[in-house]
């Protein structure tokens, strides 16, 4: 895995796509608007998370990506990410930032830890909404664990991330060759595995015939790759169409394809951050 096929961890460049399809894509304005907010916050936290693990590692080896919080780290930027959603979150999520906001930091802690635990493994009846919170807050320490997380060549098609044990969020499509390669995007720690391109990562249906791929014309380079199997779906970013996209955020631009997916009757695996 090299630095180009992590995810990204340049969160400039996911704000600048973000203002991108917001003018481009009314229908996601909103949700794009938002995202921005939450991405300038993860910007600064992760510089921060650097700069705190930097001085107190000192040679030590980096711990594991499922080790334990490091709360002296995270917690004081907690009150601020909160503010931060109450401020600019659509009404809902933003009255349960609030109320996170009153509650002790007991509780702040114990919210974080069961998502730092669950997240992509045993979390699919938990829903994007209930995890929201967590999920912003941390996700930028999931991708700072993960870079420094060694990556073992790959040998054989896993359908869980090899790093975190998480389910993938969605598919990327590589330039390879003359085609694409697939790539499967971790819904935890932002890291990328190479996968096999006609096969299902839900339920492992290789049969071509049983795996349809539609393309909606508003959004030609965002594929939606169902199984007639197991009817689950991944969208997959295909950046041999659009070498800007940046696959975590054109994503969230593509409610058409979630709103198209469910009345198909298909479900996604793992929804992203704004639950689409
Ligand atoms: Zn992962
Ligand atoms: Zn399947």
């Amino acid at each position: 895995m090299t630095a180009t096929q992590t995810g990204g961890t340049d969160y400039d460049a996911r704000i600048r796509r973000a203002e991108r399809l917001s003018s481009e894509h009314t229908f996601a304005t909103e949700f794009l608007d938002f995202y921005k907010h939450i991405a300038a916050f993860q910007k600064t936290f992760r510089a921060n998370i650097a700069a705190s693990s930097g001085v107190k590692s000192r040679g030590a080896p980096a711990p594991g990506l499922r080790d334990p919080l490091d709360l002296t780290v995270l917690l004081p930027h907690f009150r601020g990410f909160l503010s931060t959603i109450e401020q600019h979150a659509p009404p809902a999520l933003a009255k349960s930032a609030h109320q996170m906001s009153l509650l002790p930091s007991d509780s702040w802690v114990a919210s974080l830890q069961a998502y730092w635990n669950h997240a992509g493994k045993y979390d699919q009846q938990v829903g994007a909404f209930a995890q929201f919170l967590a999920r912003a807050f941390l996700q930028p320490y999931a991708e700072f664990r993960a870079a420094q997380t060694p990556h073992a060549p790959m040998f054989i098609t896993v359908r869980v991330c090899p790093l975190c044990g998480a389910r993938p969020l969605m598919g990327v499509l590589r330039v390879e060759g003359d085609s694409g390669k697939r790539f499967l995007l971790c819904s935890f720690c932002s890291q990328e595995w190479e996968f096999r391109r006609i096969h299902c990562p839900t339920c492992g249906e290789q049969a071509e015939g049983k795996l349809p791929v539609y393309v909606a014309e508003q959004l030609p380079h965002i594929r939606v790759e169902a199984c007639e199997t197991c009817k689950f779906y991944v969208r997959t970013v295909d950046l041999t169409k659009d070498g800007h996209a940046i696959p975590l955020v054109d994503d969230l631009a593509a409610i058409p394809l979630t709103l198209w997916a469910h009345e198909k009757g298909y479900s996604r695996l793992q929804p992203n951050l704004l639950g689409t």
